[in-house]
C-alpha cells in the first residue's frame, strides 16, 4: 500500500514527485473539489479527479464520492489511472487491485 500524502501547494507536490501524493483544489460550487494526484505506481504521471464531499457529483464527467478527509481520504468507486494502474484509495492509502 502507498500512503496518500496531502500537499497544500501543488507546485511542491510536482517538485517532490512522491507516488500517491495529492493536492485538493476547491471548485466554485460548494462541496466540489479537484484532486490532483501522482500515480501510486511511481511512474510520475499526474491525474485529476472530480470529487464531491460526501457525495458523488453528477454530470457527464467521471466523478468520485469523497469522505471529506484531507489526511485520510477515501474515494469511491476505484481509481483507474491512464489504463495502467487500478486500485482503491481508502483511509489515506492507495491499494492496488
Ligand atoms: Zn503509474
Amino acid at each position: 500500500m502507498v500512503r496518500a500524502i496531502q500537499f497544500i501547494d501543488l507546485t511542491d507536490m510536482r517538485r517532490m514527485r512522491i507516488a500517491g501524493s495529492f493536492h485538493l483544489r476547491a471548485r466554485e460550487q460548494a462541496g466540489l473539489f479537484e484532486m490532483h494526484y501522482l500515480c501510486p505506481c511511481g511512474c510520475g504521471h499526474e491525474g485529476r479527479l472530480l470529487i464531491g464531499n460526501g457525495h458523488k457529483p453528477g454530470g457527464k464527467r467521471a466523478s468520485w464520492k469523497w469522505n471529506g478527509s484531507k489526511t485520510e481520504p477515501t474515494l469511491l468507486p476505484s481509481v483507474h489511472h491512464q489504463g495502467h494502474w487500478h486500485g482503491w484509495l481508502t483511509d489515506g492509502y492507495w491499494e492496488t487491485v
